[in-house]
C-alpha cells in the first residue's frame, strides 16, 4: 500500500501508541524484576509477581498492560527540514482517535465542568501536545508518546520552598509527597523531581524526568546523580512498598532529578509520579514517511 506522508504519520503515531500501551520498556521491566528479587515483604513480592505476569500476558495477547491507558501526551521535537510540519497537530488528534478504536484505548478525556467524556481521548487541549524544541540540522520528526495513568497524575504536586532552606527542602518535599501519595500512584513508581526555574518549568522538568528518562541512566551533574540515589534510598526506607503492601525495596524504582536556574526569591520543587506501568515510545519519522519506534 502506498501512503502519502500525512497517512504515514498517522500510521506511525497509532503504531507508537500501540507499542507504548502493550509493551513495557525493558529498563522498567528489569527494574521491576530487581525489586521483586530484593523485596522482603511477602505481600509486596506477591504484587510484584502479579505485575510481572500481567506484563508478560499483555505482550502475549497484544493487549494494553493496564485498563487505564492514560491521558495521551506527545512530546514533539521538530526537525527544521521535515516536510510535514503543517500536518503535525491534526495527525496527533486523528491518530489518537484511531488508536482509541483500534487498540483500543480507554476514553479518558472528560470536560472538567460537565464531566462529559468525549469518547475518543480528544477535546480542548487533548491529546496533550508539548512542543519540545527544534533540531535545525534534522529532516526528521521525533515524537515521544507517553500514555500516563490517572493514579500517578493525581498525586503529582508542586511545592514552593523557602529559598534559604536549600537542599533540606528538597528532601522534605519528596518525602512529604510520597507519604501523601501512599498507594495511589500504583507503586513501585518512578519519581521525577523538577527543581528551580518557574512553577511551570519545574513541573515540565519533573514530568519529563519521570516519564521519558530511562531507569539506570545517571544525571550528568555528579551532585544531582548523588542526590537521586540518596532520595531513592530515603523513599524506599519509608516502607510503603509495591501497591502499598509494605517493604523496603519497592516503593520506587528510581528518582530522577532535573533542575533549572531560579529567581533568588523563589524555589519551586515539582514532584511528578509515574506508576509501574511506565509506558513510552520514541517515534522517528523520516521525510519519505518511513519510521522507527523504540522504547
Ligand atoms: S496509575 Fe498506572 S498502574 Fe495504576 S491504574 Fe493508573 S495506569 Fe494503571
Amino acid at each position: 500500500m502506498n501512503l502519502n506522508l500525512r497517512e504515514s504519520m498517522v500510521k506511525a503515531v497509532v503504531d507508537g501508541l500501540r507499542k507504548a500501551v502493550v509493551y513495557l520498556p525493558i529498563d522498567v521491566k528489569n527494574a521491576l524484576k530487581k525489586a521483586y528479587e530484593e523485596e522482603s515483604s511477602l505481600a509486596a513480592k506477591a504484587h510484584l509477581e502479579a505485575i510481572l505476569k500481567n506484563v508478560e500476558l499483555a505482550e502475549r495477547l497484544g493487549a494494553p498492560l493496564c485498563q487505564d491507558t492514560g491521558i495521551i501526551t506527545f512530546y514533539v521535537r521538530l526537525g527544521a527540514r521535515f516536510p510535514g510540519i503543517q500536518y503535525i497537530e491534526s495527525v496527533l488528534v486523528e491518530a489518537t482517535r484511531k488508536a482509541t478504536v483500534e487498540i483500543p484505548l480507554r476514553p479518558n478525556s472528560v470536560d472538567p465542568f460537565t464531566g462529559l467524556n468525549s469518547g475518543d481521548n480528544t477535546g480542548r487541549f487533548a491529546p496533550v501536545i508539548i512542543w519540545d524544541g527544534v533540531n535545525l540540522e534534522s529532516d526528521s520528526l521525533e515524537i515521544v508518546v507517553v500514555p500516563k495513568g490517572g493514579g500517578s497524575e493525581y498525586v503529582s504536586t508542586l511545592y514552593m520552598a523557602v529559598p534559604s532552606k536549600g537542599i533540606e527542602s528538597i528532601e522534605e518535599a519528596v518525602l512529604d509527597a510520597v507519604i501523601k501519595a501512599g498507594a495511589m500512584p500504583c507503586p513501585p513508581t518512578i519519581i521525577g523531581v523538577g527543581i528551580g526555574g518557574t512553577v511551570d518549568l519545574a513541573m515540565h522538568l519533573a514530568k519529563k524526568a519521570a516519564t521519558i528518562r530511562k531507569i539506570g541512566s545517571r544525571h550528568p551533574n555528579p551532585f544531582v546523580a548523588e542526590l537521586e540515589e540518596k532520595l531513592l534510598r530515603m523513599v524506599n526506607d519509608l516502607g510503603i512498598g509495591a501497591m502499598g503492601m509494605g517493604g523496603k525495596a519497592s516503593t520506587a524504582l528510581a528518582v530522577h532529578v532535573e533542575y533549572a536556574y531560579r529567581h533568588p526569591a523563589t524555589y519551586p520543587i515539582a514532584i511528578a509520579f509515574q506508576c509501574w506501568a511506565a509506558r513510552r515510545a520514541f517515534i522517528t519519522i523520516k521525510p519519505d514517511g518511513s519510521y522507527t519506534i523504540e522504547q
